[in-house]
């Protein structure tokens, strides 16, 4: 444990067991550097206990880049609640949660992710304030996809050369809450769209709503476009799927599309141009956490316009020193944050 620690550089690792309610959980705060650690609490079945301290440990690491690069008073942690075999009181389970969240005295932030719900939070929010995410506020995701657009955006320019999206071909992999308003950006700025979804009937909305092509899941990523949006799962971009590719850029939501850094460099090897995930998909964070400390709208919607900015910086940076734009983003990051 300690040496999964060290090797993520985490600042603190806090475990808690209830029998009584099933509650196996860690909660993993990378850096409280920059403020308190804000990040998803995962509700997911793991093959065992390691498993689940490495997910905290590698997601918290990411939330801590994310939120230095967007440039929030945040830290970065995430928790992981082992979901247990049968579960009899969903809301105990959480509301035991809430108590443990409130012993860290807010120095970790929980919100919803994989497998967690806003009424999940709801009963976290029974015990202490240190929870977003709940029933009473928004879906971060819309900021999401409109960090996301502006990030397209930004990609384009950098590797092909003009921002206009009109008649740029777009690959969607994944039409949720993120994918699908990003299809209707893309769509309003005159981007002709290729959409691939596990789910038949978002791909035939797309279809009716913006004229989209449909393209058979196991075809998206080597169908030829000039920007792979990954809006799915997480490591698509890996060794065997890297040289199918036929596009110009990669810039979508996915959190951890790569695989491996070194995925990032074979990318790089095709000129492909890579989006850093954390730093393009950062929207949501940024939704979530300028709420929460009470800010308005039009400060949340200003402060989206950074994701454009770091990228610019991130890939004038790869492009001078040859690297790709994924080892920049996280020298970038680790530097602001001090890591040695
Ligand atoms: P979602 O569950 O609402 O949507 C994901 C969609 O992808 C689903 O419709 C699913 O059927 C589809 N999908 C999954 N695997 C696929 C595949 N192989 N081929 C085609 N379609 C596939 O999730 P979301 O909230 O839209 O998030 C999408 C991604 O963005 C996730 O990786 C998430 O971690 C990341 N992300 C989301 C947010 C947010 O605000 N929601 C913020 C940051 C990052």
């Amino acid at each position: 444990m300690f040496a999964l620690m060290q090797g993520s550089r985490a600042e603190s690792l806090h475990m808690v067991c209830d029998p009584q309610v099933g509650l196996k959980a860690v909660v993993a705060i990378h850096s409280t550097r920059m403020g308190p650690a804000l990040g998803g609490c995962r509700f997911l079945a793991y093959p065992d206990e390691d498993s689940a301290i490495e997910d905290a440990l590698q997601l918290a690491r990411n939330m801590s880049y994310k939120a230095v690069l967007a440039g929030l008073p945040l830290g970065g942690g995430k928790a992981v609640i082992m979901r247990p075999p049968q579960l009899h009181d969903r809301s105990a389970l959480f509301e035991a949660f809430g108590r443990f969240i409130e012993t860290l005295a807010g120095r970790y932030i929980t919100a919803v992710d994989s497998g967690t719900s806003s009424a999940d939070m709801d009963s976290v929010a029974r015990h202490t304030r240190n929870v977003t995410s709940t029933s009473e506020e928004d879906d971060p995701s819309l900021f999401t996809a409109m960090g996301v657009f502006a990030g397209i955006r930004t990609t384009a320019l950098a590797r092909l050369g003009s921002d206009n999206l009109e008649g740029l071909r777009v690959a969607i992999q994944g039409l949720g809450h993120v994918g699908f308003p990003l299809a209707e950006r893309l769509h309003a700025a005159g981007a002709d769209l290729l959409v691939s979804d596990l789910d038949s009937s978002k791909v035939q909305r797309a279809m009716e709503a913006f004229g989209a092509h449909p393209i058979a899941c196991e075809a998206l990523l080597s169908t030829p476009c000039d920007i792979l949006a990954p809006c799915g799962l997480g490591r698509v971009l890996n060794g065997q799927s890297v040289p199918q590719l036929r596009c110009a850029a990669v810039a979508g939501a996915a959190n951890n599309q790569l695989s491996s850094l070194q995925v990032a460099d074979q990318l790089e090897g095709r000129g492909i141009l890579y989006a850093p995930d954390y730093v393009i998909n950062s929207g949501g964070l940024i939704d979530v956490a300028l709420r929460h400390s009470g800010e308005s709208l039009a400060t949340i919607t200003a402060h989206l316009s950074r994701i454009g900015l770091r990228l610019t910086e991130v890939y004038a940076h790869s492009q001078a020193e040859k690297r790709s734009p994924a080892r920049i983003a996280d020298a970038l990051a680790e530097r602001l944050l001090h890591v040695d």
